[in-house]
């Protein structure tokens, strides 16, 4: 009996020297004045706000498509120009931008055009936006036009339907806000980390830090081949929809 008191006098004792220790540490090592958390340097760099950032790249400033080609082989990008938007030309096919990009947030404004009633789901104002030349953002006129979930604008095509539906009706403009990180590589070829993406359609997110998992095909799984740097493009799906306003800030 005694020697288990005891026992039990020793293990608290020694209970009590540790809780002291580790106070009488905090005490010393953590030094309770502010400035030892703030950093000053280097400094944040400065960016002007604004309707274009002042360290965008502007890729399309409603005048011209010499920052764009051909995404099939690099000839001039042959959609039409005109009232500060450019407008795919049906055959013309997709056009890229001729600079290529890793990590940025993009700004484009998008536009269905006025088409019958005849035209439904994926027929009535597709195109889409494709980050490194191989991932699409759809582009569709979703305004009460329905279509498989994760087809409609604002997808990761026919792999993440947006959480909503903010489409704004025919005729009138959309905007996307883009933030996309790329992937990342092994050296054997596989995944070390997968592209991401948020995707905010109208002010309203539709897409939150989302996994793109390879390649939007029509048919068939995403694939995932090892790239670079890639362009943004712009997809010819036959219906003339309008782009304006795009721009770019690395990340
Ligand atoms: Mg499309």
């Amino acid at each position: 009996m005694k020697r288990t008191s005891l026992l039990a006098a020793f293990l608290g004792l020694g209970i009590c020297f540790a809780s002291y220790a580790q106070d009488h540490r905090h005490v010393v090592t953590n030094p309770t004045k502010p400035d030892v958390t703030e950093y000053w340097d280097p400094e944040v760099r400065v960016v002007t706000p604004g309707s274009i950032p002042s360290d965008a790249i502007v890729l399309f400033d409603g005048k011209s498509l010499a920052n764009w080609e051909s995404a099939k082989d690099g000839s001039p990008a042959a959609w039409k120009v005109e009232d500060g938007k450019m407008t795919v030309v049906r055959g013309a096919g997709n056009i890229s931008t001729k600079q290529k990009f890793t990590n940025y947030q993009l700004h484009i404004e998008w536009q269905s055009p006025i088409e019958p009633e005849t035209l439904k789901s994926q027929g009535k104002g597709n195109s889409g936006v494709f980050m490194q030349g191989m991932y699409e953002v759809q582009v569709l006129n979703s305004f009460k036009n329905r279509t498989y979930r994760n087809g409609q604008a604002g997808s990761i095509y026919k792999q993440s339907a947006p959480l909503v539906n903010a489409t704004s009706p025919m005729g009138e403009w959309n905007v996307y806000d883009i933030i996309y990180t790329a992937p990342l590589f092994t050296v054997n070829g596989g995944i070390e980390t997968p592209a991401y993406i948020t995707v905010i359609h109208n002010g309203i997110v539709v897409q939150n830090h989302t996994k793109i998992q390879g390649t939007t095909e029509y048919i068939g799984q995403p694939k995932n081949p090892v790239h670079g740097a890639g362009p943004i493009s712009l997809q010819d799906h036959g219906n003339a929809v309008s782009f304006r306003n795009i721009w770019l800030r690395e990340l």
